[in-house]
């Protein structure tokens, strides 16, 4: 029988903690979340490895140093309300909900957004609303957030994410061309905006009002 704890104990300590990972808040979600339950196929040999995984649709799951870093950048204390834009698998989501208070995220591919509604249910996470729609828009209807997290490549920070984000909030998202991208975080502190560039990262477009178009 796989041992899928100790596959996670050894990814994190390998790929997360062996680089620099330390909020243990956030290595103790790592490893605990059953990542392999938010794959196509569960049993993939290749649901701990240091890459991101097809999960169909054209559409990735993160490598697991990119959901561990972007998640320490928003400095989650436990009561927060997080806004994320690419629900995807919906594993990033259920992170989100170990570490705050409620969970907004949002999937442009309908049939993406159910299947991760399915898992996150199955697996007890009842503080995760899934919603379908263009998250370039954000989701103004449980505005306003005291984090966001963009998990698709988009040009820009949009107008109505930093608009959505609470004062003393924080926003990540990997920002650039559609080949390459940025990790960056952004502070608002009284209507201003701070933006601090992290490294580099390669994710799949934002597709959307604010994003880019299909193809
Ligand atoms: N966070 C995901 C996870 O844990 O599996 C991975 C996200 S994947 C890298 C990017 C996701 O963003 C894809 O599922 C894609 O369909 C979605 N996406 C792209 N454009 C979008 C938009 N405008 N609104 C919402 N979701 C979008």
């Amino acid at each position: 029988m796989r041992d899928y704890e100790a596959e996670r104990k050894r990814m994190v300590e390998s790929q997360l903690r062996g680089r620099g990972i330390c909020d243990p808040r956030v290595l103790a979600a790592m490893e605990k979340v059953p990542r392999h339950r938010f794959l196509p196929d569960p049993d993939d040999a290749a649901a701990h490895g240091d890459h991101p995984l097809s999960i169909g649709s054209g559409q990735t799951i993160s490598q697991p140093y990119m959901v561990a870093l972007m998640t320490e950048c928003l400095h989650l204390a436990g009561t927060e309300r997080v806004l994320e834009i690419g629900t995807g698998s919906g594993y990033q989501a259920a992170i989100l909900a170990e570490l705050s208070g409620r969970v907004v995220t949002v999937e442009r591919l309908a049939s993406l957004a159910d299947g991760a509604r399915q898992v996150l249910a199955d697996l007890g996470y009842a503080n995760v609303e899934v919603e379908v729609g263009d998250g370039s828009f954000g989701w103004p209807d449980n505005a306003p957030y005291d984090r966001i997290i963009v998990t698709a490549a988009a040009p820009e920070i949009a107008e109505p994410w930093t608009d959505q984000l609470a004062d003393r909030g924080r926003l990540v998202a990997p920002l650039g061309d559609r080949g390459g991208q940025t990790l960056t975080v952004v502070t608002k502190r009284a209507g201003k905006l701070r933006h601090e560039n992290l490294c580099g990262c390669v994710f799949v477009p934002l597709v959307g009002e604010h994003g880019w178009q299909e193809n």
